[in-house]
């Protein structure tokens, strides 16, 4: 049986205001090609790049809360290589004093945190041609052009290198998800694996008795799904080949989602290949000018304490507490208006808060396509909603509708009870008189619920709940016909 060893490399594209070396905008969402570039990110000679603080601190920042060592000094590198999507024929990078040494996470040790530039995007655009001959027509695709967009040219990029801890695909995507709820819980970046903000590269080998065989590296993974599927596939490839005694080749392998494999792209290039050598344009950064301190305290609570807390303090499961923290607005909603309603309350209804929180709030949400940020609702008003719906005044179709409503107008859900006499009739004399008439109109179902027919009853309480506009409590309403045909 062969081993596999893997270790991961992760950039993530920072979510700073500005680019790595100029003053241009780093927006994702911009669709127009072109727009945020100068001459520092088009590569023009005689340019000169300025240092993004904003960046570094981030940097930074993921480094105290990994528990990595922060070096006195660090400083750019230049990696050369070309390709068209690489303007001046070089990236700037960090080589041999990152800005980050050390650090674990997941008990998966990380060797690194590096910042770099990143590339342009480039568009492939490709024609159909028909080639013809005597006995036959076939049609290929080829490539009628190529087009760069500079946009992205130049975005702050941090590589997380980690060491080769991980020895199975599901441990690499549990450590790729955790990074990625940390970044997004320090607000470094939204990591959207898809839109390429959070591309994860492995680097895997497979060895019997504790060896390590020729590493691999796999390059554009771009879903968790798919960092497992390729580890999968590669640790059965290699071990496939060795045992029939064969070679495995230092090369790069792609993923195809078609085929569901991964393909060798090229061979793998040595770090001497890349020529690096010190950023004459930027000084040395002396790290000591840097504010730490604020820069800790900046720090908020991470996934695996809130776990940890939520655990203890609300009583939830662990499958729980995941839905709750797998959104950082989502968790604090949640504390907000168990909060607020009173402490004895809030813990009583916890299960209420969570359901209504998770399924049915979550639901208009992406109904409504709103983050918590954007949404009408306070923590107030939610917990007036929950002690309604714990107190019995409302039925469940009646909260959602509230819901509903305080999601479009902001409004307190005893104001909306108010206004359109939403409350829940539970009480004997209002609710008997409906019945009376009901039992009157139903000699049938009365005949076939006297003969044993228990469905008849919901029907009697069906046809009840209508006169009533769906506001009858439905236990009281059994509780009365019972006693009402018996
Ligand atoms: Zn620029
Ligand atoms: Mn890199």
């Amino acid at each position: 049986m062969y081993e596999p060893t893997i270790g991961l490399e992760i950039h993530t594209e920072l979510k700073t205001k500005t680019k790595m070396f100029c003053g241009c905008l780093n927006d994702p969402e911009e669709k127009h090609p072109n727009v945020n570039i100068c001459p520092v990110c088009a590569g023009h000679p005689g340019t000169l790049p300025t240092i993004n603080k904003k960046a570094v601190e981030t940097v930074l920042k993921l480094g105290m809360a990994l528990n990595g060592k922060l070096p006195e000094t660090s400083k750019f590198d230049r990696k050369n290589y070309f390709y068209p999507d690489l303007p001046k024929g070089y990236q700037i990078s960090q080589f041999d004093k990152p800005l980050v040494m050390g650090g674990e996470l997941n008990g998966v040790r990380i060797t690194r945190i590096h910042l770099e530039e990143d590339t342009a995007r480039l568009l492939h655009e490709t024609g159909n041609m028909k080639h013809e001959t005597q006995k036959n027509v076939s049609s290929f695709k080829f490539q009628v052009s190529s087009l760069v967009d500079f946009n992205r040219a130049g975005v702050p990029l941090m590589e997380l290198v980690t060491e080769p801890d991980i020895k199975s695909g599901e441990e690499a995507v549990k450590f790729a998800k955790e990074l990625q709820l940390i970044l997004r819980h320090l607000e470094i970046s939204n990591a959207d694996m898809e839109k390429g903000q959070m591309r994860v590269e492995v680097n895997i080998s497979v060895g019997k008795n504790g060896e390590r065989g020729t590493k691999v590296e796999i390059k554009n993974l771009n879903s968790f799904k798919v960092v497992g599927d390729a580890v999968k596939y590669e640790i059965e490839r290699q071990s496939e080949l060795l045992e029939k005694g064969e070679k495995i080749f230092q090369e790069t392998r792609g993923w195809d989602d078609v085929k569901k494999r991964t393909v060798s792209q090229r061979l793998k290039e040595e770090s001497h290949d890349y020529r690096y050598f010190p950023e004459p344009d930027l000084p040395p950064m002396d790290l000591k000018e840097f504010d730490l301190e604020s820069l800790k305290i900046e720090i908020p609570e991470l996934p695996a304490e809130k776990r940890k807390r939520f655990i203890k303090e609300y009583g939830l499961s662990e499958g729980q507490v995941e839905a709750l923290i797998e959104d950082r607005g989502m968790a604090k909603f949640f504390e907000e208006s168990v909060s607020e309603s009173e402490a004895e309350e809030g813990e009583k209804n916890i299960k209420l808060f969570f359901n209504y929180l998770t399924s049915d709030l979550r639901g208009l949400m992406v109904e409504q396509k709103i983050a918590f940020d954007e949404l009408k609702i306070t923590p107030e008003n939610f917990a007036d909603l929950i002690v309604l719906i714990a107190k019995g005044d409302l039925s469940s179709r009646m909260a959602k509708d509230i819901l509903k409503e305080m999601s479009l107008t902001g409004l307190d859900p005893n104001k909306i009870i108010e206004k359109g006499g939403l409350k829940q009739i539970s009480g004997d004399d209002e609710l008997r008189p409906t019945l009376e008439k009901i039992v009157k109109e139903n000699p049938e179902a009365i005949l076939n619920y006297k003969n044993g027919k228990e469905t008849a009853l919901q029907f009697l309480i069906g046809q009840a709940m209508a006169k009533l506009k769906g506001r009858g409590n439905p236990d009281a309403l059994k509780k009365i016909l019972e006693k009402l045909i018996s």
